[in-house]
């Protein structure tokens, strides 16, 4: 494998293992920084291979291919969090630097880990039980009721390993699974159905030294499973939920020893409702940048991922505080036309302040192949704008 230039300068190479548009998007910063980026791509075509010059392909699940890899690296960090625990473990063996860690990673690897040691550190969760058989599954639904969530522990994301089952047969199929070899060997994992007034996210960075910042909690909306669009900061939230919210993601972030960004995606519920005691209760965590923290990457004093590599680096954070009153991030989702660039001249054209971020993947419909910021005082205005330049990208409205 050819090692990455060193540029001069005594500057450090961060490794992403993933070729993912999160990778991608590390290199902006990267560049600006002059911190060189090494990538470990599925195929020469992926997203951050297009973008960054040190692009090994191999797979993720390779750990020979690895170890190689993270020997021409000064730090190990991911694209995603699917890489299995036992190749971590050799590398870890080998005495390669990742951020996050192996035994932070887990967290974001494994819905039941993270339901587990949430629920031991007293952070508000759904009510939830793992189930192997119908029986079990019949058991908790007596205490929360019908319909019920049923996620595949892991393996999941954009909603896909989520099921709002209305009875144990509609869990028949994942019921079958358990015990095998996947996602589904040690379990389903059940929830019940939070009632929420919303989704939120609050992302925070740590650093190995324990140094962290908290970005404005954000208001996710999801379509059919898939985040379409992010409002920063989250309109009308209490100030009060808002602190005991970002108290909640640094305590997560200590505590589990996350080192990089961290993602905790939330249910606002209403006070004194079945769900929880408190407003809040957790859904998931990522331990990357994550979708829900695109629009600091124009709405913040300091990104995401240039946040991202200053934490795996063990420097300095960045002030996480917002530029603007507003910034809406919309999500452009892959329509039915594979050429793009020609609505750039419209787009453009008509709003001068909208920012566009194209990943370089190929349209395939419903993928996340884009995203648009916009910022301003005004937050209707910022909706309007970004999601008409989404739209227009994925080509649903044509004026
Ligand atoms: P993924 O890993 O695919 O992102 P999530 O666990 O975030 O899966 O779930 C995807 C979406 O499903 C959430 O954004 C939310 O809209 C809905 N959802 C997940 N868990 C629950 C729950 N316990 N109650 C109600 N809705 C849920």
């Amino acid at each position: 494998m050819t090692e990455p230039k060193r540029a001069p300068g005594g500057f450090p190479v961060v490794g992403v293992v993933g070729g993912g548009q999160l990778a991608r998007m590390m290199q902006g910063p990267a560049i600006e920084l002059g911190i060189q980026l090494s990538v470990l791509a599925e195929d020469a075509y992926a997203a951050a291979a297009l973008a960054i010059p040190s692009a090994p392909v191999g797979e993720h699940t390779d750990l020979e291919m690895i170890r190689k890899f993270a020997a021409s690296c000064d730090v190990v960090t991911f694209d995603h969090e699917h890489v299995p625990q036992d190749v971590l473990a050799a590398l870890e063996a080998d005495g390669v630097v990742m951020h996050p860690t192996p035994a932070a990673l887990r967290h974001a690897q494994d819905k039941l880990v993270m339901r587990r040691r949430l629920s031991e550190l007293g952070i508000a969760c759904p009510r939830w039980a793992v189930a192997r058989t119908a029986s079990e599954v019949a058991e908790f639904a007596e205490e929360v009721g019908w319909p019920l969530i049923a996620k595949t522990p892991r393996g999941g994301y954009d909603g896909k390993g989520v099921l709002l089952a209305s009875s144990v047969d509609d869990m028949a199929e994942w019921l079958t699974q358990v015990g095998r070899r996947g996602p589904l060997e040690d379990g389903l994992l059940l929830e019940e159905r939070v009632d929420f007034v919303r989704e939120l996210a609050v992302l925070v960075a740590r650093s190995p030294s324990g140094q962290a910042a908290a970005w404005p909690v954000v208001e996710t909306v999801q379509t059919e499973g898939i985040c379409t669009e992010v409002l920063a900061p989250a309109p009308g939230l209490d100030a009060d939920l808002a602190s005991v919210v970002t108290e909640a993601a640094l305590r997560i972030a200590g505590e589990l020893d996350v080192t990089g960004v961290l993602a905790v995606e939330m249910f606002e519920v209403r006070p004194g409702g079945a769900s929880s005691s408190s407003s809040y209760v957790v859904n998931e965590l990522a331990m990357r940048p994550h979708n829900s923290g695109h629009w600091s990457m124009d709405g913040a004093v300091t990104g995401q991922f240039e946040q991202h590599l200053r934490a795996v680096l063990d420097l300095p954070l960045g002030d996480p505080r917002p530029r603007a009153p507003w910034t809406v991030m919309a999500n452009v989702l892959g329509g039915e036309d594979e050429e793009l660039y020609s609505a750039y001249r419209h787009i453009m054209a008509r709003d001068p302040g909208a920012k566009i971020h194209v990943y370089g993947k190929g349209v395939r419909p419903s993928r996340k192949i884009g995203h648009v910021n916009v910022s301003s005082d005004d937050l209707e205005s910022a909706r309007e704008r970004a999601q008409h330049a989404a739209d227009y990208l994925r080509g649903t409205v044509r004026e």
